[in-house]
């Protein structure tokens, strides 16, 4: 067993946006199959009709393409363990219905809805099981005729688990090690209805990781309960041999408070729980994503990598490559993961800093579009370069980088108030003539012959700054003041303090 090829999957239900713990649980799969050299299946859970929403599958195709995290097979990829829609696998699960059904492990129920209702009314916490079974109508306590005739007729039936009562079930699990529930709990699941002649969730389930050979069951918490009813039903195909072994992650946890991280806890607090923006094709609602909202993909993979484990150490910035290197599924966490959003932030700012400024002033161009600006690319690299460590995404390097761009149409009052002299007119327009003196405009040169000037003249280095900069900023923000005048130029550079001169006279 230990030799076995290494093989997840992901396999979301097509229900709408993937939530960010969706995407959590598929980067955990990567890592591990990729630190294995195993395989990452790419699986869609589509059996159940009523909760399909169209643009879901798709939306969670771009949503990893975004992201990074690659797959080697399954919808979209290929692969020979296909179809990877369950939908496109109805008659492989009919079969496998049939084998429990002949087997005795499974057996056929026609009990109606409105049945149930009025067993559930008479028998408090009713429950399907060894207990009651064999006051309902199914095929355990009818004539293999009678079910043969209805099932002919095309009366409308499931097939449910016969559960043996008052067995202790093992579960074996990574993270959480052995957890043991008495079967006794456990209800008739039903594995298939015939009105759609689809099978459910827990039955598709496990004959696709059974048949696709997944090794390693890697995803949330809220499927543990689940799990005892899985390791059943592998017993009941005879395939125990080859159970994958189970590892539930930890619940994201609210920023704020108890329990689960929900949309409405995103929309309440202001950041989006899904990686990119969705539109709701029922209801028109428009949900914010991590992309539209300016987070770098490298960002959030290290953000999420975090949220339920750790290297065992205090580094926090890891590459993915990093990721798949140190990565260890035993090492999870148990308790939740608290949804740190400004840690988020953080990482976003952290990976601003980490990038190439022309990567990031690829980035920033469409922003400077928007706002009608058009600027030579090396221009945008040096502004980035100077001004990128101040900022959380990059759409705020346009706030803070403006004035490199547009020259100032007003002056803010109280920096003027303060910071423009009496002698200031005067002292600019000689600043001017320095500065159209010189041949070489680099920050060098300027900065060499300005404080000479200042020297020379006896001038108050302070007053003659921070005048200026309100000439080339308009306030008295930015960063280093050759910086600005050498990446302005010297033409720019001029008018602007010229202006300012005419203005603020
Ligand atoms: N289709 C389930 C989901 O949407 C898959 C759960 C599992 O990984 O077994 O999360």
């Amino acid at each position: 067993m230990s030799e076995r090829k290494v093989r997840v999957r992901f396999a979301p239900s097509p229900t709408g946006a993937l939530h960010i713990g969706g995407v959590r649980t598929a980067l955990y799969n990567y890592l591990f199959a990729r630190q294995h050299g195993g395989d990452l299946i790419f699986r869609i859970e589509d059996t159940d009709s009523n909760r399909f929403v169209p643009g879901a599958e798709e939306y969670i195709i771009e949503s990893f393409k975004w992201l990074g995290i690659t797959f080697d097979e399954g919808v979209s990829f290929g692969g020979n363990f296909g179809p990877y829609r369950q939908s496109e696998r109805r008659d492989i699960y009919k079969k496998y219905v049939q084998v429990l059904l002949d087997n005795d492990k499974a057996y056929i129920a026609f009990d109606t809805p409105e049945e149930l209702d009025a067993k559930r009314k008479e028998i408090p916490n009713f429950q399907y099981d060894a207990s009651t079974r064999m006051t309902m109508r199914n095929s355990l306590t009818m004539s293999k005729e009678e079910v043969d005739a209805l099932v002919a007729e095309g009366k409308q039936y499931v097939v449910r688990f016969k559960i043996e009562p008052n067995e202790d079930v093992h579960v074996h699990d990574i993270i959480r090690g052995e957890v043991v529930i008495n079967s006794s709990i456990l209800d008739d699941k039903v594995l298939y209805k015939s009105a759609d002649e689809l099978p459910t969730y827990h039955l598709a389930n496990i004959v696709d990781d059974h048949l696709m050979e997944v090794s390693h069951v890697i995803r949330g918490e809220e499927w543990l309960p689940s799990a005892p009813l899985h390791v059943l039903l592998y017993r009941a195909f005879g395939w125990e041999d080859t159970m994958p072994e189970f590892a539930h992650l930890p619940l994201l946890l609210k920023p704020d408070g108890n329990g689960k991280l929900s949309k409405r806890d995103g929309d309440r607090l202001g950041f989006p729980v899904f990686p990119l923006e969705w539109h709701d094709p029922k209801t028109g609602e428009v949900s914010s994503g991590y992309r539209e909202s300016g987070y770098l993909p490298e960002a959030v993979i290290n953000f999420l990598a975090l949220l339920g484990w750790n290297p065992g150490n205090d580094q926090e910035i890891m590459s993915l490559d990093e990721l798949v290197q140190l990565f260890n599924l035993s090492h999870c966490s148990k308790a939740g993961a608290k949804f740190d959003f400004e840690k988020g932030k953080w990482f976003n700012h952290e990976y601003i800093l980490k990038k190439d400024n022309a990567e990031i002033a690829a980035l920033f161009m469409p922003v400077l579009k928007e706002n009608g600006i058009e600027a030579p690319m090396d221009k945008v690299i040096t502004v980035v370069g100077l001004m990128k460590d101040r900022v959380s995404f990059i759409k705020d390097l346009w706030g803070t980088c403006k004035f490199f761009f547009v020259a100032p149409m007003e002056y803010d009052e109280k920096t003027t108030k303060k910071r423009w002299k009496e002698d200031s007119p005067e002292r600019m327009l000689e600043l001017a003539d320095v500065l159209e003196a010189l041949d070489d405009f680099s920050l060098e040169n300027q900065e060499k012959v300005v404080m000479k000037w200042i020297e020379d003249k006896g001038y108050h280095l302070g007053n003659i700054m921070n005048a200026f900069r309100l000439t080339l900023v308009g306030e008295g923000k930015g960063p280093h003041m050759f910086d600005i005048s050498a990446v302005l130029g010297k033409e720019e550079t001029l008018r602007r303090i010229r202006r300012a001169v005419e203005v603020l006279k």
